[in-house]
C-alpha cells in the first residue's frame, strides 16, 4: 500500500473539485514585454521584471563577466567558504539605495523575510501584520514562535486597537507589511503605521518586494517615496522583480546586520549568493540611476491606463500593479482567456489567493504606448460586456 501516493491524490483531488489546481506554463523567451509561451506570441503583463532590466545588456555582462572571474557556484555558505567581495559591493549598494547603515544579502527574498522575522522576534513576542501580507511574511511569524494577529488590510483604526489590546502583554512587537501590496498594487499608510509603531515601542518591518525600483528617487523604494525614518525600521526585498537577478536582502542599522549574521538561520545555513546574481544584481542598481527614464515611462504607463479606463473597474494604484475588478472568478478566467486569444498574457486573480477576483496588469518600463493602446482596443468591449451582463 503506497501511503504516501494515496494521502497525496487524496488532496490533490480535493484542490482539483475547488478549482484551485494549478501548473506551470513555459516561456520560450527572454523576458521581455513580449513573450513567446506554450507557441503564442503574448504582450506580456504579468511580468515583474518591472524596469526590464532582466535582458538589459549591462546586466548580461556583468553577470557572464562574474562567472568568467568567479564560477558559476559559492561552494559554501556566508560564514564559511561562500563569502566574495562582490557580496560586499552589492550589500554596500544595498544599503546606500536604502539609506541605511548596512544590508544583508539573502539567496532569496522569501529567506531574507523569514530570515529577519524568526531572528528579531521570537515566543515571548508579538506579530502585528496586515491581512494581505506575502506568504513569506506570514510564514516568517510561524517559523518566529511569536503570537501573530492580523489586522484589516490598511486599516489604521483597527492595528492600533490590537496595539491597545495586546502590546503590554507581550515583550517585543514586530508590525509587518508590504509596502505595495503583491495582489492589488495599493501602498501601505506606511508613515502613519511607524507613527503608531513609535507610540506603541514597536518595531516596523516593511516589505518592498514591488515597492524597490518602482517607487521613490532612483527607485529606492516606498520608504524613499514617503521619506520614513530609518530608526525602527527593517527594510527588506527582492533582487528578483524590479532588478531582474535573485536573491533578497535586508537593509538597516549595523547592530541588526551584525545581528542577523550571527542570529538568522536561513543567512546562516544557506549558500552564498552566486556570483552571477550578485553581479546582476550590482549592474541592475547601477541602471536605476544611469537610466533613470526607465521609472519614468513605468510612472507614464501606469497613469496612461488609469486615464483611460473607468476608475470604477479599478483597484487603487500607486505602483506598477494595477487591478481590474471582476465579478466573479468565472468571469475573471473567461476574460484572461479571451485575451489571451487576442494576443496578450494578462492573468486572472482568483480566491483563495484573494478576496474578490480581478485581472492584474503588471506593467513594464519596456511596454510601448502602442501595446498600451492595443490592450485598451481589446479590454474596453470585454468590460462594456461585462457591465451589460453582471451575474
Ligand atoms: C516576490 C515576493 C517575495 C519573495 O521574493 P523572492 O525573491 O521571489 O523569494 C517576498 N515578498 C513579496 C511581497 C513578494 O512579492
Amino acid at each position: 500500500m503506497d501511503n504516501l501516493d494515496a494521502w497525496l491524490r487524496k488532496s490533490l483531488d480535493t484542490i482539483k473539485k475547488a478549482h484551485w489546481y494549478r501548473q506551470v506554463k513555459t516561456i520560450a523567451s527572454p523576458p521581455g514585454p513580449v513573450i513567446q509561451i506554450q507557441g503564442k506570441t503574448l504582450i506580456n503583463f504579468a511580468s515583474n521584471d518591472y524596469l526590464g532590466l532582466a535582458h538589459h545588456p549591462q546586466v548580461r555582462a556583468a553577470a557572464i563577466a562574474a562567472i568568467e572571474a568567479q564560477g558559476t557556484g559559492t561552494t559554501g555558505s556566508r560564514l564559511v567558504s561562500g563569502h566574495r567581495s562582490l557580496h560586499d559591493r552589492l550589500e554596500t549598494k544595498l544599503a546606500q539605495l536604502k539609506q541605511t547603515e548596512a544590508a544583508l544579502v539573502y539567496s532569496s527574498g522569501y529567506l531574507a523575510n523569514l530570515g529577519a522575522i524568526a531572528a528579531v522576534v521570537g515566543p515571548r513576542d508579538l506579530i502585528l501584520g496586515d491581512a494581505y501580507n506575502h506568504s513569506s511574511l506570514k510564514n516568517g511569524g510561524k517559523l518566529s514562535g511569536a503570537t501573530c494577529m492580523d489586522y484589516r488590510h490598511g486599516d489604521l483604526a483597527h492595528l492600533e486597537m490590537l496595539l491597545q489590546s495586546h502590546r503590554s502583554s507581550y515583550r517585543r512587537c514586530l508590525i509587518t507589511t508590504d509596502s505595495v501590496f503583491s495582489m492589488d498594487g495599493d501602498l501601505a499608510p506606511l508613515p502613519q503605521i511607524q507613527a503608531l509603531a513609535q507610540q506603541y515601542e514597536a518595531v516596523l518591518l516593511v516589505d518592498e518586494a514591488h515597492g524597490t525600483g518602482v517607487l521613490g528617487k532612483n527607485g529606492a523604494g516606498a520608504v524613499a517615496h514617503y521619506g520614513c525614518d530609518r530608526t525602527n525600521l527593517i527594510q527588506v526585498g527582492t533582487l528578483s522583480k524590479a532588478l531582474g537577478s535573485l536573491g533578497g536582502y535586508v537593509a538597516g542599522s549595523q547592530t541588526l546586520i551584525e545581528f542577523l549574521k550571527n542570529r538568522s538561520a536561513p543567512w546562516i545555513y544557506t549558500t552564498a549568493l552566486s556570483p552571477a546574481d550578485t553581479a546582476a544584481a550590482i549592474a541592475a542598481i547601477d541602471l536605476l540611476a544611469q537610466e533613470p527614464q526607465r521609472l519614468t515611462h513605468l510612472t507614464h504607463h501606469r497613469e496612461y491606463l488609469q486615464s483611460q479606463l473607468p476608475p470604477s473597474s479599478l483597484f487603487p494604484s500607486d505602483s506598477a500593479i494595477l487591478c481590474i475588478k471582476m465579478p466573479s472568478p468565472s468571469q475573471a478566467l473567461a476574460l484572461s482567456q479571451a485575451l489571451q486569444n487576442q494576443g496578450f498574457f494578462v492573468p486572472a486573480i482568483r480566491p483563495p489567493t484573494v478576496p474578490t477576483s480581478r485581472l492584474r496588469l503588471s506593467l513594464m518600463a519596456t511596454h510601448t504606448q502602442a501595446q498600451l493602446e492595443q490592450l485598451l482596443h481589446h479590454l474596453r468591449p470585454l468590460l462594456s460586456a461585462l457591465n451589460e451582463d453582471p451575474v
